[in-house]
C-alpha cells in the first residue's frame, strides 16, 4: 500500500469489508440480507453515538495545554504541581450552565471554566465558573435552582417567571445575579474572560500548615464582553461562536494564557472573618487578600476527537492531590460527591480510564471490574494482604483538612459573621466597581430581563430583590419595566437569561 492509497475499509473489529455503498441484497433489487454485517454494525453504531448530555453545562469546549509555576509559593502548599519551575500538562473546558448541547453560545449565562491537570502526584481538578460567586450557598437548592433556568414541564419552553419567582425567594442569589447582569455577563469570547475557582479550597505546606485559598485565573487578553444586541445577533448567525473563536485562534497559534493567582487566608482568620470565609456567595475582598501570583496556564493543543476528549472529559472536584483539598463550603462538599456520581452515569463506572481523564500516574486503586474495564487487573484484588498489593501511605497522603468542628446534628444556615447579609457585596459592585455607564446598562438588561415575567406578584418581588441591593436601582428597573409594559414590549419569556 502506497501512502497515497486509502487505508481499507474494516469492520469494528477489524477485518476488511467489501463496500463502502452498497449492502447485500439479493439481486440489484431485492431485500437486504439480515447477514450483512457490516450494515447492522455500521447503523447499530450509529443508532447509540449520542450519550447523555451534561446536566447542566451540557454546551462547551477546551483544549489541552500546561501550566507553569513561576513564582514559590512552598511556603502554602506542598503539592508538586505549584512547585516553582513544575510544568504540567493540562485540559480546560469551557461552557455555558443552563443551555443545552446544540444552544448557542452566547446566551446570558455563567461560564464553566474546568481545568483538569495532569500532577505528578494524580489528577487536580479545578472546577470553577467566569464568576467568583454563586447564586446559592446550601446544595439542597442546586437542583431546584437548575431546574428553574432550565425549560418548563408543560411545553419545554424557557420562562422568565420561574427564573426569577426562584431569584426573588432566594435573596443569596443577589450578588451572582448582578454580576450576571452586570457587563460581564456575556464574555465576548472564552479567550476574554476570567475563571475562578469561587470555592474555598485549602493547601497544606510541607510543615503542615494549612490554609484557605481561593483560585483566579486572570485572563492574559483583555476582558471584553458582548452586548446583549450584539450576542442576540451572534446566537442565530453562530451558535458556536465561543467554541469556534477558540479552535481557530489556537489553529492560528494565538495560545490564550490565564496567571493563576491566589488568595490566600491564614487558617485561623476563618473563624472571626467579617464574611463566612466558606460562603458560596461572598468574595474576599482584595484589599483582605490580596492576589499572589503562581504560574501561568496556556491552551496550546486542540482535541482532535470532540467525543473522546471533552464530550467525556470528566472534571471533579475531589479530585485532589497531596497539599490541597476542600473546605466546608456546603456547595463544594456536595460538589464532591455530586460530580463523580454524575459522570458514572453518564461515562459509566470505569469513566477515568478513558484516555482524557486517565492520570498520568500509575493508578494502583483496589477498584476492579465493572462494564467497559479496559485495564486488567491483577491479584490480590483486597487489602490488607501479604501478597505485595499496593499499600496506603498517609505520609505521602497528606491533604488539608476540615476545620475540627462538634456540634448536633441540624438542618441550618450558616453561622452569620459580622457583615454577612445578602445584598452587601451586590451592592458593593454595583456602586463601587460598576461605572455610572454600566449601571445604566445593568437597568437596561434587568428590564429586557424581567419583562417577560408575566406574574404581576412575581415581577413586584423583582422590584423588591433589586431594591434590597440598591434603592435607586431598584426604582430605575422598576420605571424601566413598567415602560417596557406601557409600550408593549417585552422579552420572549427569559429565554436570555440563565
Ligand atoms: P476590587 O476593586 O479589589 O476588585 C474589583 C473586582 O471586580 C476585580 O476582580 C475586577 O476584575 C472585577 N470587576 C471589574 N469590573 C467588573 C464587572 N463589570 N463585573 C464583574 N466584575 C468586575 O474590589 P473587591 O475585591 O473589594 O471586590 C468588590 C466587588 O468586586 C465584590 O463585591 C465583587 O462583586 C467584585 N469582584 C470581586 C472579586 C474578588 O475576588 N474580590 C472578583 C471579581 C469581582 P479584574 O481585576 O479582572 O478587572
Amino acid at each position: 500500500m502506497t501512502a497515497t492509497e486509502p487505508r481499507p475499509t474494516t469492520t469494528d473489529a477489524g477485518a476488511p469489508v467489501a463496500s463502502d455503498e452498497h449492502s447485500l441484497t439479493v439481486g440489484p433489487d431485492g431485500p437486504i440480507l439480515l447477514q450483512d454485517h457490516y450494515l447492522i454494525e455500521q447503523m447499530a453504531s450509529f443508532n447509540r453515538e449520542r450519550i447523555p448530555e451534561r446536566q447542566p453545562h451540557a454546551k462547551g469546549g477546551g483544549a489541552f495545554g500546561t501550566f507553569v509555576v513561576t513564582n514559590d509559593v512552598s511556603a502554602y502548599t506542598k503539592a508538586e504541581v505549584f512547585q516553582q519551575g513544575a510544568e504540567t500538562e493540562v485540559v480546560a473546558r469551557f461552557s455555558s450552565v443552563a443551555g443545552e448541547r446544540g444552544s448557542p453560545d452566547t446566551w446570558r449565562d455563567p461560564r464553566g471554566f474546568a481545568v483538569k491537570f495532569y500532577t505528578s502526584e494524580g489528577n487536580l481538578d479545578i472546577v470553577g465558573n467566569n464568576t467568583p460567586v454563586f447564586f446559592l450557598r446550601d446544595p439542597m437548592k442546586f437542583q431546584h435552582f437548575i431546574r428553574s433556568q432550565k425549560r418548563l414541564q408543560r411545553n419545554n419552553l424557557r420562562d422568565a417567571d420561574m427564573q426569577w419567582d426562584f431569584w426573588t425567594l432566594s435573596p443569596e442569589s443577589a450578588h451572582q445575579v448582578t454580576w450576571l447582569m452586570g457587563d460581564r455577563g456575556i464574555p465576548k469570547t472564552w479567550r476574554n474572560m476570567n475563571g475562578y475557582s469561587s470555592h474555598t479550597y485549602s493547601w497544606i505546606n510541607a510543615a503542615g500548615e494549612q490554609f484557605w485559598v481561593k483560585y483566579h485565573f486572570k485572563c492574559d487578553q483583555p476582558i471584553e464582553n458582548l452586548t446583549q444586541a450584539d450576542a442576540d445577533r451572534i446566537a442565530g448567525e453562530d451558535g458556536d461562536f465561543h467554541q469556534r473563536d477558540l479552535y481557530e485562534a489556537i489553529e492560528r497559534g494565538e495560545l490564550p494564557s490565564w496567571t493563576l493567582k491566589m488568595q490566600i487566608m491564614p487558617f485561623e482568620d476563618a473563624k472571626d472573618y467579617r464574611f463566612n470565609s466558606f460562603d458560596l456567595t461572598k468574595v474576599w475582598p482584595h484589599a483582605d487578600y490580596p492576589l499572589i501570583e503562581v504560574g501561568k496556564l496556556t491552551l496550546n493543543r486542540n482535541v482532535t476527537d470532540f467525543h473522546a476528549e471533552m464530550e467525556q472529559a470528566a472534571f471533579q472536584p475531589n479530585n485532589l492531590v497531596p497539599g490541597t483539598g476542600l473546605s466546608p463550603d456546603k456547595m463544594l462538599l456536595a460538589r464532591g460527591f455530586s460530580y463523580a456520581d454524575a459522570h458514572r452515569a453518564r461515562l459509566g463506572v470505569n469513566y477515568q480510564q478513558i484516555p482524557v481523564n486517565r492520570p498520568r500516574v500509575a493508578v494502583n486503586s483496589y477498584s476492579k471490574d465493572g462494564a467497559m474495564r479496559i485495564d486488567n487487573v491483577t491479584d490480590p484484588v483486597y487489602a490488607p494482604n501479604s501478597m505485595g498489593g499496593p499499600k496506603a501511605d498517609p505520609l505521602r497522603a497528606t491533604y488539608a483538612g476540615l476545620q475540627a468542628l462538634d456540634g448536633e446534628m441540624t438542618r441550618a444556615a450558616y453561622t452569620l459573621h459580622a457583615e454577612d447579609d445578602d445584598y452587601g457585596q451586590a451592592n458593593t459592585l454595583l456602586n463601587k466597581v460598576f461605572s455610572e455607564a454600566q449601571r445604566e446598562q445593568l437597568v437596561e438588561t434587568v428590564a429586557g430581563a424581567a419583562s417577560g415575567v408575566k406574574s404581576e406578584d412575581i415581577r413586584e418581588r423583582v422590584y423588591q430583590y433589586w431594591k434590597n441591593i440598591d434603592k435607586v436601582i431598584g426604582d430605575k428597573i422598576e420605571a424601566a419595566i413598567k415602560a417596557k409594559l406601557a409600550e408593549g414590549e417585552s422579552d420572549k419569556g427569559g429565554a436570555r437569561f440563565d
